[in-house]
């Protein structure tokens, strides 16, 4: 909760000036890889005044700890949550998010001795980090505790008893607190605040799935007969600080939201609580100014491809890996301290590996000074790294992802980022490590060869202008949805007011739960029927896990969702877990157990599937003359067919080789446009370059998704074909990869203009002849790339955006969100099918 400012390392010499560094890693290179270059300027911080709610001793108390005022942004959150309002604070890293719902916070538990504040965080260790920071305060009679699956069965009970402030992941809310909530009714009559912390990773089915355990929270809280809120509590310490009013009509507690920077937090907090919610986003913390450049790798020669993958020339540009370690090498030998994000573990490594080997070369001993770091570390041993990179005795670093950093690991000189890290709020994060107040810093995004990427770099207004991406979630998700209200009526019987409470299509999955035997309807309401309560796993949504055990030592490793299965278990697989790898000898599908041994190849697997689809119903359309859109549920068949080994360092690829896996079977939500043949002969697509123009149109618009929605392109699955059965057209599918949808196609439906648009101008940008994975070749096609027709796919293109973007925009605005009525995105681990 310190201000950044106040806890950078030691003081140094001021480094390099970024600008003059920038031109000398330019200089290296015959081509200049820089495309943009953005000066984010400095700020100052705007401190105010404490608001005079807060109680002299929790002001003592923080200027203890460093902070002698707070940020305007802090201020202005924690008094709109005194008024009672709910709200989501949305800034960047190191902004001092935590202070601002602290102050509401502790200033409630320190005026009403009976008061209690739920907090939530994505993961155990974010809430012990929390813990940590409150206990340092030394605040009398708040006796906060963490609550999670390692809290041992002895402290519970004084848990549930005596603390104020519990602090657990919505996991625990939903497997441990309400379904006990009899044990829980006297902390939850006084629930005063939830918290909830991070709130931009509840996105997808996941985050689906967290709303509807918030509603589950909110229907406890008002059926225990809450009190706070109310007024003052005669007898009550210091100035009143317990919020003015109640949240709602059901005076509940009030949600306090922390997020990163994202795109309209305010209706994803809505989403997320089912409550209105203020945003605030104006950061007033101080920043270092950073230049910022984006960098894209040279393409290198031509040369004849894998003859197995398909095409018969490919083109690629140098590898971001490559060209992240040359970085890194050349900003340590300027005794720049310097952190370098990758994606995977294995590139961490691999980076960090050929940084150590070209500084030793240039002086030898002097590859010492890098290293790279991991989740698989020991928390002792990452801290000890960075503290290790803090005082300068390491001066590179190649790391996985921000989560995983401490929150002290700022003010940095360089960052220098692997590729585009998803969203803009991760790239912000990740940057966010760069500069210290005063003194100024250099980041770098090195593209990736993917057209998102490759269109990144050329469109720097999309990276610096406001938000492009929102963070995305579907509560209306039937397969969410139905197994909520299973829990929710475990809890206690569902009456006609709780449909209210959890929203769109509430109706009808309480109807197939009666239907299936699992709910009673009676006159008081509908009842669950069994003894146990129903399984439901937040995180998982595929299906019976698959258990990952080593073989020589029966060690299980870990599971992994039955629909990702196939994908990352097939065998010959490389498998890492907890940054070590191993081969998959057997996939046992009858089972559900992948047998694995460890090895560590210096190749990367990438399976392959293959697709067919059938239209199940429309939701909506757009009906533009020769051109049609449409949003729907389809059924989706799909098989892993093979897969291929790509070289870590390089990207090269090594063999595909063949699988014999079942088929298998998804109902999703869909977004598709159709064209009439005789529209794409007026625009000069002749019929035998119509398949090809389709697919390129297809792989670039699933690449170009992730910029309009919080999605990883293996969230999203595709289909193209010159006459699909259901349409009698030539048609293009983009589809969830996740059971009944993750709000993914409907946002493309919602923003269709704008995806498209940057679709065929990221595909007639790209400087390649006739595509590369820049634009139109995709790294997980199940026909290897074959058919791809670059400049047809950017003819495709025009007339679809032609003829639709007049019909598009009054689907924009019926699209806009309504109340509960929730929409978009999921969460980037699936990989599915596209053809
Ligand atoms: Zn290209
Ligand atoms: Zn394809």
């Amino acid at each position: 909760m310190t201000p950044a400012a106040t806890r950078a390392g030691r003081e140094r010499a001021p480094v390099t000036a970024p600008a003059d560094l920038l031109r000398r890693l330019r200089s290296r290179n015959a081509t200049d890889p820089v495309t943009h270059v953005e000066q984010v300027p400095a700020r100052a911080g705007t401190p105010v005044t404490w608001p005079d709610w807060v109680p002299e001793e929790l002001r003592e108390a923080l200027r203890r700890r460093g902070v002698e005022a707070p940020w305007r942004h802090q201020a202005e959150a924690a008094q709109l949550a005194y008024d009672g309002q709910h709200v989501v604070v949305a800034t960047g890293t190191a902004s001092g998010k935590s202070l601002a719902y602290l102050l509401p916070a502790l200033s409630a538990l320190l005026a009403d001795p009976r008061a209690t504040v739920l907090y939530l965080a994505p993961t155990k260790a974010l809430a012990a980090d929390q813990l940590r920071a409150v206990t340092s305060l030394e605040l009398e009679g708040i006796r906060p505790a963490c609550y999670d699956g390692d809290t041992p069965r002895a402290e519970r009970e004084w848990i549930r008893r005596h603390s104020r402030l519990v602090l657990t992941n919505p996991d625990m809310l939903h497997h441990g607190l309400l379904p006990g909530h009899a044990q829980w009714s006297g902390f939850l009559r006084r629930l005063t605040y939830v918290i909830v912390d991070e709130c931009h990773t509840y996105r997808g089915v996941f985050g689906s799935h967290v709303a509807h355990v918030l509603r589950r929270l909110r229907r406890r809280c008002a059926a225990s007969g809450r009190t706070p809120g109310s007024g003052r509590i005669p007898g009550a310490r210091g100035p009143a600080a317990l919020p003015r009013q109640g949240g709602g009509p059901d005076r509940g507690p009030v949600f306090l939201l922390a997020s990163a920077t994202s795109g309209d937090p305010a209706t994803t907090a809505e989403r997320l609580t089912g409550l209105p919610t203020t945003a605030v986003t104006e950061d007033a913390s101080p920043r270092g100014g950073v230049t910022f450049a984006l960098w894209e790798p040279p393409l290198l020669p031509a040369e004849p491809a894998d003859p197995t993958a398909g095409a018969d020339l490919t083109q690629v540009r140098r590898s971001a890996l490559r060209e992240t370690a040359d970085l890194l090498a050349d900003t340590v030998a300027e005794g720049v301290r310097t952190l370098a994000f990758v994606r995977s573990r294995r590139g961490a490594e691999v980076v960090a590996a050929h940084a150590r080997r070209s500084l030793d070369e240039a002086v030898p001993g002097l590859g010492r000074r890098v290293a790279a770091y991991r989740a698989g570390y020991l928390r002792e041993e990452r801290r000890e790294l960075e503290r290790a990179l803090l005082d300068g005795d390491l001066l590179g670093l190649a790391s996985t992802n921000a989560l995983e950093l401490g929150v002290d690991l700022v003010g940095l000189d360089a960052v220098v980022i692997c590729g585009w890290p998803g969203t803009r709020a991760s790239l912000w994060q990740q940057a966010g490590r760069a500069g210290r107040s005063g003194q100024e810093a250099l980041a770098v995004l090195v593209a990736r060869d993917d057209p998102l990427d490759t269109y990144l770099v050329h469109h720097p207004e999309a990276l610096f202008g406001r938000p492009v991406e929102a963070t995305v979630l579907d509560p209306a998700n039937p397969y969410v949805l139905a197994p909520q209200l299973a829990c929710a009526a475990a809890e206690a019987p569902l009456t006609p007011a709780d449909l209210e409470l959890f929203g769109t299509g509430a109706k009808e999955a309480v109807d197939s739960l009666v239907a299936t035997g699992a709910l009673r309807a009676r006159p008081t309401g509908w009842y669950w029927r069994h003894r146990e309560r129903p399984e439901v796993d937040l995180r998982g949504e595929g299906g019976t896990p698959v258990c990952v055990v080593e073989s020589a030592t029966g060690r299980l490793l870990g599971t992994v969702d039955g629909s990702s299965s196939h994908f990352l278990l097939h065998p010959g697989a490389v498998y890492l877990h907890q940054g070590v790898s191993y081969v998959v000898d057997e996939l046992d599908l009858a089972d559900g157990c992948a047998l694995v041994h460890p090895e560590e190849p210096d190749w990367s697997t990438h399976a392959r599937d293959v697709t067919s689809l059938s239209v199940a119903s429309v939701r909506s359309y757009v009906d533009a003359g020769p051109v049609g859109l449409f949003l729907g549920e389809v059924d989706v068949t799909s098989q892993v067919v093979s897969y291929q080994r790509r070289r870590i360092a390089s990207g090269e690829v090594i063999d595909t080789r063949p699988l014999d896996l079942p088929t298998r079977e998804l109902r999703t939500v869909a977004v598709w446009f159709t064209v009439s043949p005789q529209a794409l002969a007026a625009a000069g697509v002749d019929p035998p370059d119509v398949p090809g123009a389709l697919h390129a149109a297809e792989h670039a618009a699933i690449g170009l998704l992730p910029l309009i929605a919080t999605c990883d392109r293996w969230d999203i699955g595709g289909l193209s074909t010159a006459v699909h059965a259901d349409t009698e057209a030539p048609t293009v599918f983009v589809y969830d990869g996740h059971p009944g949808g993750a709000g993914f196609a409907e946002r493309a439906y919602g923003t269709a203009d704008a995806w498209l648009r940057a679709t065929r101008e990221a595909i007639a940008e790209c400087g390649c002849e006739s595509g590369c994975p820049s634009c139109v070749q995709s790294p997980k096609c199940g026909n290897g790339n074959n058919p791809l027709a670059k400049s047809e796919a950017v003819q495709v293109l025009d007339v679809v955006l032609a003829n639709l973007s007049d019909a598009l925009r009054p689907v924009e605005d019926a699209l806009r969100p309504v109340g509960d009525g929730v929409r978009p995105v999921g969460d980037g681990v699936r990989p599915v099918g596209e053809e």
